[in-house]
């Protein structure tokens, strides 16, 4: 079975220690198994408390991030790059510290709107540094899962065969290929096969709305996304992920342009969405057994 994530963004947009505990909490509450804290400064995330809110409310945890613009690995700027393998070797740090299995995210590139192609000098570089970012997280047993977006918040993977391509090419062998429904829906021609095709390099996966808003109310097939998950026989973390303007981090939600409101509960939205996982996962395990509609 897999473990269901809740990204902190749907309950807090800092993580101060009453933020931490309130989502920290509220997860918990609900059944969720883990809760991805989203890491663009990792220095900022406070580990003793985190780790002792955790414990207390027996939850597990996942990190996530994006590079900026001034962390970009891609980039020419030789200040630039070593900042962002700082960061990223410092979110490695954090992810072990707070007891993570997976560091994921936009960690190959910044998160923005590229004006041009990726270079291949850019992509060389980005491959060097993340094949030493993984190194150390092996060390720590963590895998590292590139998470595969739109073409509006990087010019490097936004197809799940990309991204599968860019792990073989780092070659290492806790490189993974994260997938998110949002973003399939705005570049995968068939969401399902793409799952499939990934197979086992698939290493964490995000489930979010076409508009981001709650499961099910948008226009993605979540039945075909199971389907496609349970015949890859995925066995690894799911993580709902849903942004409002009700709930804001001055820089992800920016990033990641959230400008409308499309909730205002938390706590409804969550429970919400573990309910629809759930029943969607058992819905497409009994379409796998012979005899059933397959
Ligand atoms: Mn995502």
């Amino acid at each position: 079975m897999n473990k269901l994530g809740v990204h902190a963004l749907c309950w807090a947009g800092g993580w101060s220690e009453a933020e931490a505990r309130s989502a920290i909490k509220s997860s918990a509450a609900l059944g969720y198994d883990l809760i991805e804290i989203p890491a663009l400064d990792p220095a900022a995330i406070d580990v003793t408390s985190t780790v002792r809110l955790l414990a207390e409310y027996k939850l597990g945890v996942s990190v996530s991030l994006g590079l900026g613009v001034n962390s970009d690995i891609t980039s020419p700027d030789q200040d630039i790059a070593r900042r962002g393998e700082q960061v990223l070797m410092t979110a490695v740090s954090l992810a072990r510290d707070l007891g993570s299995n997976h560091l994921c995210g936009v960690i190959y590139s910044a998160m923005t709107k590229y004006m041009q192609p990726a270079t291949r000098a850019g992509r060389d570089q980005c491959i060097e540094i993340l094949s030493r970012v993984c190194a150390k997280a092996n060390d720590s047993h963590m895998l590292v899962g590139l998470e595969v977006v739109n073409r509006y918040e990087t010019n490097m993977i936004n197809t799940a065969a990309e991204g599968v391509a860019l792990c073989k090419t780092i070659g290492a062998p806790n490189a993974r290929v994260h997938l998110d429904t949002y973003h399939m829906n705005i570049e995968e021609s068939n969401p399902e096969r793409a799952i499939i095709e990934t197979g086992d390099r698939l290493g964490y996966f995000h489930i979010g709305e076409s508009h981001r808003g709650y499961l099910g109310s948008g226009s993605i097939d979540f039945k075909a996304i199971f389907r496609g998950l349970q015949q890859a026989n995925y066995q690894g973390p799911v993580t709902f992920e849903s942004f409002s303007s009700e709930v804001v981090n001055p820089q992800l939600s920016s990033m990641l342009g959230i400008w409308r409101n499309l909730w205002s509960d938390s706590e409804d939205l969550c429970r919400h969405a573990r309910q629809f996982t759930l029943a969607q996962i058992q819905a497409a395990a009994m379409a796998g057994k012979p005899g059933e509609a397959g």
